[in-house]
């Protein structure tokens, strides 16, 4: 623990960057993409189904999938690593300095337990959007809150001529998130561009159950190796990421050594 708490003290009113993955959500009961664990999502069947490819050949197969993911997120709340993180930023913003968190998770457990400063860079399961490029509900920038979209009837009979479509040109909706054939830069609110300009700033990067094998640690972890800027990795794990990138890993649970270090951070 202190050495986390040491490394938030020195970043000052520095920009303290977070970035969580799956292993953040594990503790509210959501399995983890890439885990060992029997249930783990990513099998490699889910890989080939989060793909735009899918979409387009099977959107049944892939909203019905969808749909099992969404409920399973539907019921998890927020646990006391979340509620840390929130607490670390109000902290942070407290003392005039800089904080924001990263996170690849689609869940809404961060909103929920209080983060303001946060980018979800994979998408969100609690919106959609429309799949034809140039409505105002498509990408770059449009997306729908997902409890406006009626899907019982999809999800009674998941037949073709049930799936959701656009309110506004009848083309197929789709998740809003990041498929794996996609880039970063496919939709503004994955905000890619100000994550990469919030890591040329960062003074900490701490990662949180990330499994550092998706692009968006490839790029902070090589932005903070070439900058020197101090990167700790919290993993319960503690072998989650490779040993060239020297990063210093806590192994720890986030949901049990966040809101100790909250605890001492306060006089
Ligand atoms: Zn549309």
């Amino acid at each position: 623990m202190s050495r986390l708490l040491e490394a938030i003290r020195l970043a000052g009113r520095g920009l303290i960057l977070v970035v969580t993955g799956a292993g953040a959500s594990q503790a509210s009961g959501i399995p983890t993409f890439r885990g060992r664990e029997p249930e783990a999502v990513w099998k490699q069947s889910d890989v080939a189904l989060a793909t735009r490819r899918t979409f387009e050949l099977d959107p049944v197969a892939q909203w019905s999938w969808y749909l099992r993911r969404f409920e399973r997120l539907e019921g998890a709340r927020p646990n006391p690593g979340h509620r840390a993180l929130a607490e670390l930023e109000r902290w942070q913003v407290a003392r005039g300095g800089e904080f924001l968190l990263v996170t690849q998770n689609i869940d809404t457990l961060h909103e929920h337990a209080g983060s303001r400063r946060l980018i979800k860079v994979h998408g969100s399961s609690d919106r959609l959007r429309c799949s034809r490029h140039g409505c105002r509900n498509a990408a770059p920038a449009g997306s729908l809150d997902r409890s406006e979209i009626d899907l019982t009837r999809f999800r009674r009979c998941p037949e073709r001529r049930y799936l959701p479509i656009c309110p506004e040109c009848g083309a197929l909706l789709r998740a809003h998130v990041l498929f794996f054939d996609e880039m970063y830069g496919e939709h503004e609110d994955y905000r890619f561009d100000e994550v990469q300009r919030s890591a040329d700033l960062a003074e900490l990067m701490i990662f949180i159950g990330t499994s550092f094998s998706v692009g968006v640690t490839e790029l902070l972890v090589g932005t903070a190796m070439r900058r020197g800027v101090p990167r700790l990795s919290v993993d319960p794990g503690g072998d989650s990421q490779p040993s060239w990138t020297g990063i210093e890993t806590l192994a720890a649970a986030a949901e049990d050594l966040l809101p100790a270090v909250c605890a001492r951070l306060h006089p």
